[in-house]
């Protein structure tokens, strides 16, 4: 079937220029074309006013995590919830996702759901759940006492949110494992836990979890396979061993000094901010665990800051699931990139065709033109003008087919 959808303008989201009374013609699943007339037999949409924008791209997502405050929240989750309740939530913060216009996640680490990840991304491309398109981690690496839950009895086993692994054999091990069980990224701790304190000049300074060999050999034996590797990493001992094992993306970055932020620009790593995060979780956890948590957003804009001066390449990634996917609106975190130095049209940029080459899918979405996925969302507002514009989408299409288009 041949669709042809109207609007009134269309955003250009690699000039940053729009494209006035746009036609984009869909054939099947894919954009046939931009600006032609519509073929003859076409079934025409007509979304009057709004201006049109490829779905957007959520590098940073936790479908199967419901809001993370406290520890008290996490354990709650870890310890008490049944896995199959766990994947019902899932499938409501895949609808909310789809929704909110976000047509692509990488869903990075299910915090002790295990790969029920790979099969909703894998219910959602069969058609069976209404969802984005998803790229998926399964559980996140990490090594001995650096990842919940801890200290609790010693004589009892607990369960972890993370695979631990020590040593590089053991990391190969891991990796392998994995993929044998179809997930499409690695993500590893790359510092978390005790050890977290602000130095004197003013950043964060905490322990890597992986020696060099240890991370050395997750990503190599990812790469070699054709998966990639985000490391959670907050501040620069962390980084510096991430960069020089070969990690694509560094996630949160809280605390990156300008040297570095040089390296991960020269290494071409991206950065995922997820400042509304941030946001949502350091007043809460400044009270739990101290000073790092009351400093970390001043820091962590300090930190961006030094990225965007180094020309390091940005994710827009929301770690909503750390935040509840109910609550706060993932397109939140425009405002925050924008208040904190990038224009709009980066901001958006950042959620399409930047998020696309981190994620290996340039020209498949995250863009309007022939030959990509028709996924397309509608605003009624100038987003360059009014960011926030971006949290009220209300005509979304994935793959050809509307799945969100209230009464005009
Ligand atoms: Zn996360």
């Amino acid at each position: 079937m041949t669709l042809a959808i109207r609007a009134r303008r269309l955003l250009d989201v690699r000039t940053g220029g729009f494209i006035e009374n746009p036609v984009v013609t869909v054939e099947g699943e894919r954009i046939a074309s931009v600006g032609s007339p519509p073929p003859a037999g076409a079934t025409v949409l007509d979304w009057g006013d709004r201006i049109l924008l490829p779905g957007l791209i959520d590098a940073h997502t936790h479908v199967l995590l419901q809001g993370n405050l406290s520890r008290a929240d996490y354990h709650h989750q870890i310890l008490r919830e049944y896995p199959a309740h766990r994947v019902a939530r899932a499938v409501r913060s895949l609808g909310i996702a789809l929704g909110h216009g976000f047509t692509f996640l990488r869903d990075l680490e299910t915090e002790g759901a295990g790969y029920a990840d790979v099969a909703l991304r894998d219910a959602v491309s069969e058609g069976v759940l209404p969802g984005p398109r998803m790229q998926v981690a399964g559980p996140a690496l990490s090594t001995t006492g650096t990842y919940p839950i801890l200290r609790y009895r010693p004589d009892w086993e607990f369960p972890v949110g993370v695979q631990i692994v020590d040593g590089a054999d053991s990391g190969r091990r891991a990796v392998r494992q994995q993929l044998s069980y179809g997930t499409d990224w690695v993500k590893v701790y790359a510092n978390m836990g005790a050890g977290h304190a602000v130095t004197a000049d003013g950043y964060i300074d905490s322990p890597s979890n992986f020696t060099l060999p240890e991370l050395s050999a997750v990503v190599e034996e990812s790469h070699a396979h054709g998966s990639r590797v985000a490391a959670h990493a907050t501040s620069d001992r962390g980084i510096r061993v991430a960069l020089d094992a070969g990690v694509d993306s560094i996630e949160h970055g809280y605390s990156i000094r300008p040297e570095v932020a040089a390296e991960m620009a020269a290494r071409g790593v991206f950065l995922s901010p997820t400042f509304t995060a941030t946001d949502y979780v350091a007043q809460a956890r400044a009270k739990e665990r101290g000073l790092v948590w009351s400093e970390a957003p001043r820091i962590q804009v300090r930190s961006f800051e030094n990225c965007l001066a180094a020309g390091v390449r940005i994710a827009f990634g929301t770690d909503v699931g750390g935040f509840p996917w109910t609550d706060i609106h993932q397109a939140k975190e425009f405002t925050f990139l924008t208040r904190f130095g990038m224009s709009p049209i980066d901001a958006i940029r950042s959620a399409t065709v930047v998020s696309a080459e981190l994620l290996h899918v340039e020209g498949e979405v995250g863009i309007i033109e022939a030959g990509a996925y028709a996924d397309l969302i509608g605003v009624r507002d100038n987003p360059l003008d009014d960011i926030s514009a971006l949290e009220r989408v209300d005509r979304v299409m994935k793959g050809g087919v509307v799945v969100r288009q209230p009464a005009l």
